[in-house]
């Protein structure tokens, strides 16, 4: 069956140029209770959300991604997009900063983490406020671009560990700044001898595709290599226009790979796990992790249990192909780092051989050569000062 990607609705008196102008569309966006009312027939739980928790999270959104909800108030995207009153009872956990990133915020707008990596927040603002956002402490606090003072030092700090090969634009949206912007902050990382890579986290390509332009694909390209990390969470995101921004970036030689949040009535069916990747993955995306969403606050309504998302996993081994299969990952609150989740396929062991049952019930045995075989790579000292040098670059 091949694949087909639907168009926005595009409203009939919205204008074609400017619905396809990614300005207008984050000029034009609904950001007031107000706005939100009008736009939708609101339940009294979104209402009273709506009232009450303007201090708790933004809401915002461009017409383009409010075009693709539909009245149900059960629609998985309006359960994305919507506010709440769920998310105004304490939660079970309720993290203002799930992730721990103030204590691992060395410099302004930088949390640094794992050794050869570094987040690089260049903007709190997003088109779109997720009502499942982890970094609720820090986005929508309308600080836009750093300050040149923040960026200055930020940049100091990036220059003055050369074991960082790794650095990610994240927020906020960073696709959400000009091209001027974003130009010079890629090309001020460039000019850092030791940083290789450099990846980009954005909703842009879901809420506003029309951001993916021409020029910009052309500053992505420039700067390479840039990765570029997307973040769909259901199939019906993928529209046409979206498919047309992916294949425009994978064109110009702009890797992406896909990062969804597992969502309770959202998208927690393999099902839809399964429709969504398939789909990336037609498009050259690489659906890549598959997150447990994070207990920050006003979440639990939209947060799984692990026992949900590996059952949810499990269905999709060996059914999934490897390249469309998704990384079923939980972030250990307070900054405990990535867990990976991994089905268990291991029913017993014993000297040198272990027992594995498959995802179709095969049972075999593997068993361990002989302990005098192993040898390790004629090579591998050539290496090992690179590795050291990983292994302590935080330091
Ligand atoms: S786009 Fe990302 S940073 Fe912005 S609200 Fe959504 S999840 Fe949070």
């Amino acid at each position: 069956m091949k694949l087909q990607f639907k168009s926005a609705p595009r409203p009939e008196d919205m204008a074609s140029q400017d619905w396809t102008d990614w300005s207008w569309q984050l000029r034009r966006s609904l950001k007031t209770a107000e706005e939100f009312q009008e736009a939708f027939e609101l339940t009294e739980a979104e209402r009273e959300a709506l009232q009450k928790g303007r201090d708790l999270f933004r809401f915002r959104t461009t017409p383009y991604y409010q075009s693709l909800l539909t009245p149900d108030p059960e629609d998985p995207l309006r359960r994305i997009l919507v506010p709440h009153r769920d998310e105004l009872t304490p939660g079970a956990q309720a993290l203002l900063d799930p992730l721990g990133e103030r204590r691992n915020n060395p410099a302004p707008r930088i949390i640094h983490r794992y050794p050869d990596r570094a987040l690089f927040l260049v903007t709190d603002f997003c088109s779109v406020y997720c009502r499942y956002c982890t970094r609720k402490h820090f986005t929508g606090q309308e600080q836009a671009f750093p300050k040149e003072d923040d960026y200055q030092q930020a940049l100091a700090y990036l220059r003055s560990k050369p074991g960082l090969r790794e650095v990610i634009l994240s927020g906020g949206d960073p696709l959400t700044l000009a091209d001027t912007q974003l130009d010079r902050v890629l090309g001020d990382l460039r000019r850092i001898e030791h940083i290789e890579i450099i990846r980009i986290g954005s909703r842009m390509p879901v809420v506003c595709p029309m951001r993916m332009t021409d020029p910009l694909v052309k500053i992505l390209k420039k700067h390479k290599p840039v990765f570029l990390m997307t973040h769909f969470n259901h199939p019906r995101e993928v529209t046409s226009e979206a498919a047309e921004a992916l294949e425009r970036c994978v064109d110009n030689g702009v890797p992406v790979f896909n990062q969804m949040v597992l969502l309770n009535g959202v998208n927690n069916h393999p099902a839809v796990v399964q429709a969504l990747s398939r789909r990336l993955l037609f498009l050259r995306v690489k659906p890549y992790y598959m997150f447990q969403c994070d207990p920050s606050e006003g979440t639990d309504h939209l947060r799984t249990s692990v026992e949900e998302s590996m059952q949810i996993q499990r269905e999709l081994w060996g059914t999934l192909s490897g390249l469309a299969m998704p990384q079923l990952s939980l972030d250990i609150p307070d900054g405990g780092g990535k867990a990976s989740l991994v089905p268990e396929f291991e029913v017993s062991r014993g000297e040198g051989v272990r027992v594995y049952e498959g995802w179709d019930g095969v049972r075999a045995e593997y068993r361990n050569p002989a302990a005098e075989q192993r040898r390790l790579p004629r090579d591998w000292e050539s290496y090992q000062a690179e590795w050291d040098f990983t292994k302590q670059a935080k330091n």
